[in-house]
């Protein structure tokens, strides 16, 4: 029941009519009887700013931040955390005494699915594909968690590049960089692979990787996510056998992550995921 006292967060991006997330926290909030609502808000690019002014106006609690804006907030926060820095992409805000604080839970939801999924990742040898903003979350929670090596492959070397200093000036320094052109020598090499395009999105998207790599003991984590459905890298390694790390669980456990921030209280995990399943 929404009281006086309700705190509002917000989901603001464009388009925000199909998101999952009111389902996820709104339930969470209600089984564990936590005094927030969750609501969505379309913003026009051009109306960020005061958006983000009227949010702090209205003292909301905070706000997760979609396509298209995740790259525009990171001007417009106070401060922030070394994923949303890396990534130059702003995925949560807390708002405390009017200080904005940016986030970036994509990364830390992917290794809470790796370990949901058994994925070992300290220690090993892991191969990105993609140098974007997801791509950038996940390398800097990776090398949170210890992983042994990073390969980056990206269409755009250039990019990939960018990434790899920014990760070796925050101190992930075992990375590499791959052109597509390069990606079997990168593949045989790794353990883990991950998705990071967009790849699979679309029907008749190419595979990320080659079919034959897809299994043969290599973990496969995707972060596109389809509601309801599989995408095509994440059928075939289930299919071969593979541990599976898909970007549903990844799109939970931002979400888990990102109420933690909020509420300052472990999450009602359990609901968030009978919301959206
Ligand atoms: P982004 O910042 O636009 O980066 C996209 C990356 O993919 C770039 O490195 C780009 O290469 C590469 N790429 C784009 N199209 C490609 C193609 N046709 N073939 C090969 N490489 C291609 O996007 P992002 O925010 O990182 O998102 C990437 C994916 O992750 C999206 O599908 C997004 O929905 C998903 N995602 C999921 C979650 C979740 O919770 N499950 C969270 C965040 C993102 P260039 O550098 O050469 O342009």
């Amino acid at each position: 029941m929404i009281s006086g006292k309700t705190r509002v967060l917000a989901l603001i991006g464009q388009p925000v009519g199909h998101s999952l997330s009111p389902a996820m926290h709104n339930t969470a909030f209600a089984a564990d009887g936590l005094d927030f609502v969750y609501v969505c808000l379309d913003v026009d690019p051009d109306a960020l700013p005061d958006a983000v002014k009227g949010a702090v106006a209205l003292k909301l609690r905070g706000f997760n931040v979609t396509m298209p804006h995740k790259r525009a907030m990171i001007p417009l926060v106070d401060e922030l955390d070394e994923g949303a820095r890396i990534s130059g992409a702003v995925n949560t805000v807390v708002i405390e005494d009017s200080i904005l604080r940016g986030y970036n839970t994509d990364g830390g939801g992917m290794v809470m699915a790796c370990e949901e999924a058994g994925i070992e990742l300290s220690g090993q040898r892991v191969l990105i594909l993609g140098a974007g903003g997801a791509a950038a979350a996940i390398a800097v929670a990776f090398g949170g968690v210890g992983v042994g090596e990073l390969h980056i492959a990206n269409r755009n070397l250039e990019h990939a590049m960018e990434l790899r200093d920014k990760l070796r000036r925050a101190g992930i320094r075992k990375v590499e960089v791959y052109t597509l052109d390069a990606l079997e020598e990168a593949i045989t090499k790794a353990e883990v692979v991950v998705n990071a395009t967009p790849l699979g999105m679309q029907q008749g998207d190419a595979l990320p990787i080659p079919a034959e790599y897809v299994g043969g003991g290599r973990a496969i984590c995707d972060a596109v996510y389809l509601p309801g459905t599989e995408t095509p890298l994440v059928r075939l390694a289930r299919e071969r056998g593979a541990r599976v790390a898909a970007g549903d669980r990844m799109l939970l456990y931002q979400g888990v992550l990102a109420q933690r921030l909020w509420t300052g209280r472990e999450a009602n995990v359990k609901a968030m995921d009978d919301a959206i399943s």
